[in-house]
């Protein structure tokens, strides 16, 4: 079969959050995009599904608040842990100034839908659900689009940028040979759902003890679940039988002792490798990374998504006007790593930090249960400077980034009201089907 060639400004590998966000944005400024994502839809086995309030903030600038509040969620405004029994607050949200003092919890495909029916206003973006990169495209020594292949054969996009926002194993950076530098995480997380119990403690985002550390993030009606294991014993966990990995779930989180018989077979669990990387340059002439595949976050914080969406928000506010004027530079490029490498920098070591003291299995073996009366002191004296501090860095994150200029009054026209209707119909019918299909 001959292979197809598409022209754009801008093409987009990946359909995450990073990708989605870009692709809103750029096509808001009236610059022509195409986000290739290799899936048929926007479900997936895990995905972050945590909404911080910066990324909140954007949506308030959208105009997408409405849409995004119809959509079920729950909202957490502290971030509270159980360490030994003794249970604290490090993060409340209310600390925060603004109208978003609260993380929303939702399905991430929900939130993707939203931007792409949003996108689907745009006459000049377009979305290639099916559409998996393999490989870039060279002009000379510039990188000039890539290639894909789709159900119905191969596809060539050429495009002035090539973004790579094709997560954590991106194939773009791959094939472009830049090759992150890895930070060593000690730990992987394994995730599950458990009921909700009949009478729930506070919220709560994870309980520790001097063996485990138990995630129990509290979605609309069930836990998404966790626990912290030592990289790499997943295998012996299992042989330990699933009953033992049962009692090990109550050893730090007793509440959950009428729940835990839910967990039948290994089926259920879902393991995810924690990375924590970054790439020394993100750009080559003609291509970008962003999100993920430009520095890999760990779970800690859950900031991985709105890391993501940022970069996405910086690169559109510096690049869609090189990018509609046709007068894109390696320099426009490198202005985005400039932005952005800088809070990626001051974040990865905290959560390194929090993976080495208290992220890890075992992690709340420093705290006797009750704690010393020196040690209330302390807690006493630290949580509520620590619960203002992290609020911020957790909630907006180092240095957000606003929407001005052409990102805030778009310049491209919409499309009909008929064919709007129909796009937003077609995507109401895809999640209703597919959460049908959702145990
Ligand atoms: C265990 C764990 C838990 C986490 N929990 C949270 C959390 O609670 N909150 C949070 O904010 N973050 C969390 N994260 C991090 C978060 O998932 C990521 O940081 C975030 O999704 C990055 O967004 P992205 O758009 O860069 O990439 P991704 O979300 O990875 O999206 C990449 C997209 O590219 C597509 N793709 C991949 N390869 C190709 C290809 N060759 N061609 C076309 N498309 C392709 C994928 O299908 C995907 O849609 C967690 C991470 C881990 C490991």
């Amino acid at each position: 079969m001959s292979e197809r060639v598409l022209q754009t400004s801008c093409v987009i590998a990946g359909g995450g959050p990073g990708g989605m966000m870009l692709g809103l944005l750029l096509a808001r400024a009236g610059v022509d995009v195409i986000v290739a994502e290799k899936h048929d839809d926007f479900f997936r086995d895990f995905r972050g599904d945590t909404i911080h309030p910066s990324t909140i903030d954007l949506l308030d600038q959208l105009g997408l608040r409405e849409r995004f509040d119809a959509i079920g969620q729950s909202a957490i405004h502290t971030l509270d842990v159980v360490i030994n029994r003794n249970r604290m607050t490090p993060v409340d949200f209310s600390n925060l100034r603004g109208r978003n003092q609260s993380i929303a919890l939702m399905p991430q495909w929900d939130f993707l839908s939203l931007l792409a029916e949003e996108a689907a206003r745009y006459p000049n973006f377009r979305l290639l659900l099916g559409t998996e990169v393999t490989g870039l495209v060279h002009n000379r020594s510039r990188v000039a689009g890539v290639a894909a292949v789709t159900k119905d054969g191969p596809v060539e996009i050429r495009a002035l940028l090539t973004v790579a926002a094709d997560g954590r194993d991106s194939t773009v950076r791959a094939a472009s040979g830049l090759v992150p530098r890895e930070y060593g995480v000690p730990v992987d997380v394994l995730w599950f759902r458990l009921p909700k119990t009949g009478t729930p403690p506070p919220d709560t985002l994870a309980y520790l003890n001097s063996e485990s550390m138990v995630i129990t993030i509290p979605r609309t009606d069930y836990y998404q679940a966790g626990m912290l294991i030592k990289k790499g014993t997943y295998g012996e966990i299992q042989e330990g039988g699933i009953e033992e990995f049962r009692a090990r779930i109550v050893r730090a989180a007793p509440f959950l002792a009428p729940v835990v018989a839910s967990l039948e077979t290994w089926d259920q669990i879902k393991l995810l490798t924690v990375q924590v990387n970054r790439l020394s340059q993100w750009w080559l002439p003609g291509m970008l990374c962003i999100g993920d595949a430009a520095h890999a976050m760990s779970p800690a914080f859950g900031v991985g998504v709105n890391y993501a969406i940022q970069d996405a928000v910086a690169a559109a506010r510096i690049l869609a006007e090189p990018l509609r004027t046709r007068t894109i530079s390696s320099r426009d490029v490198e202005r985005v790593q400039a932005r952005r490498l800088p809070p990626v920098r001051l974040m990865q070591p905290i959560q390194l930090r929090l993976h080495a003291v208290i992220a890890k299995p075992g992690g709340g073996g420093f705290l006797p249960d009750p704690m010393l009366p020196w040690q209330k002191r302390v807690a006493d004296t630290v949580l509520p400077v620590a619960r203002k501090v992290l609020a911020r860095i957790v909630g907006r994150g180092f240095r957000p980034e606003k929407l001005d200029g052409v990102l805030l009054r778009p310049l491209a026209p919409h499309r009909s009201a008929v064919e709007l209707r129909a796009d937003a119909q077609l995507h109401r019918l895809r999640s209703r089907d597919k959460k049908c299909a959702t145990p």
